[in-house]
Order: structure tokens, then sequence, then C-alpha cells
């Protein structure tokens, strides 16, 4: 367990090297420790280190986790997988980021599920870049509408822009793909001032995604090693 802790700690220096190197603000980045496929006791020796925000793609796995750590406090969790519409109600409870809207009918069931005694659900929309064979993620033009509805939503809180690029083999095609987001970012902070979160950036790829403007990094494998 002592590795989940040293690895989160080069982790941070290097973060914060990259910050140095393309001329980012100091602590701009955020880590969101992925531990989808890990197990709730890596998650207990992260939490350990000081580490909060934690990342799961599956709802049932994430809610048994869940159980086994409500004795830990302040637990951020973040819902970053694809969104099934049975499965809004389940995600609008038990989370308090949402990264992977895409349609305005999956914003309309999460705020329809999200209980008033909860503060709102802090959601990104999904944008899919350009060259990308997933079909997740709304394309670049339309997500001004999905923005426009999720504002008006008042269980949801617009918080940002989240992007899974596929796999590219050099930095440069990397951060320029990186770059085509933060655009679209930096474009509608001006028309939504809410919005402060570029979510972007995996184990292999995050140096671009932070050269890029990446606020939150997303790292699995980098903090917890191979998934079960
Ligand atoms: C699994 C996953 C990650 C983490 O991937 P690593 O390569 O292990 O860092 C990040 N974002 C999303 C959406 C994921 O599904």
């Amino acid at each position: 367990m002592t590795s989940i802790a040293e690895n989160l700690a080069d982790l941070h220096s290097l973060i914060r090297d990259f910050e140095r190197r393309y001329k980012r603000p100091e602590n701009s980045v955020r880590l969101l420790a992925v531990s989808k496929r890990q197990s709730a006791e890596s998650i207990r020796a992260a939490h350990a280190t000081g580490q909060v925000d934690f990342g799961e793609n599956y709802l049932q796995e994430a809610t048994e986790k869940q159980q086994q750590l409500f004795d830990l406090p302040n637990l951020a969790w973040h819902f970053i997988g694809p969104i099934q519409s049975n499965k809004t109600r389940g995600i609008a409870t038990s989370f308090q980021w949402v990264h992977g809207i895409d349609r305005g009918k999956i914003a309309q069931r999460l705020n329809d599920h999200r209980g008033n005694e909860l503060p709102p659900l802090n959601c990104c929309i999904q944008v899919n870049l350009s060259g990308e064979e997933s079909k997740s993620g709304v394309g670049i033009r339309d997500v001004t509408p999905l923005c426009e509805l999720i504002t008006k939503l008042d269980r949801l809180k617009l918080r940002g822009l989240m992007a899974i690029p596929a796999p590219l083999a050099d930095f440069d095609s990397q951060r320029d793909c990186f770059r085509e987001l933060a655009e679209c970012y930096g474009q509608l902070q001006s028309k939504y001032p809410g919005m402060d979160t570029l979510s972007m950036g995996m184990s292999d790829d995050f140096e671009a995604a932070i050269a890029a403007g990446a606020t939150m990094i997303r790292l699995g494998t980098a903090v917890f090693g191979p998934r079960l």
C-alpha cells in the first residue's frame, strides 16, 4: 500500500513541475484519482495521504465501495463513465460530480433525481473532439445548447468540459487535440462565468493536457497500478 502513497507524492511533484514548465498558475491542476476496478482498501490508502477526489465508471461497483468507505470524511465521488438513462437516479444520489453529460435528456433526468436535500450536482459536458471514434460526447458545435439547458436546471451546476481523446503517441498531437477543447472552454467561460473545470488528461497524456490548460486530470493506473 505504500506504493499508492509514493505514486501520489511523485505525481503531485510532477504536476507542480509541469505547472511551472507550461506557465500555469501554481496549484491550478487538481488530481482526480480514478479508482474503477481498484479495491476499497486502495482508495483508503490514497485517502490517508489527503486525496479526496475519486472517479468511478460503474454505478454498482461505486456504490459497493462507497458503503465500505462510509466512515471516511470529505470524499468527493465523480462519475466519469458513460451514463445510461436507467442509471441516472443512482448517479444523481450517490455522486457529487458527473463528467460525461452528452445529451439533454440525461441532464434533465439527473436534475429530476437530484434530491433537494443535496447541493446541486457538479456537471461537466463531454465533448467529442475531431477525429475521435468513440460515439460518446457532443460535437464541439453542439456544446452551447447543452450549456444553456444545464444552467436552467436548478439541481445541476455547470462546471466545465471533459474529453477522452483517442490515444495519440506523440506529445505535440496530444497537446493540439487538448487545445481544441481548451479553446472551446475559453469561449464558453466568457458566457458562463461559473465554469471552472477542464477535465482532460489521463495516465498516458496528462503532461500534454496540463500544457494545454487542464484543471483536472483523471489518473487511474498512474496512482493505483494495473486495474484488477
Ligand atoms: C479509466 C479512465 C481514466 C483513467 O485511465 P488511466 O489510463 O488508468 O489513467 C480516466 N478517465 C476516464 C473517463 C476513464 O474511464
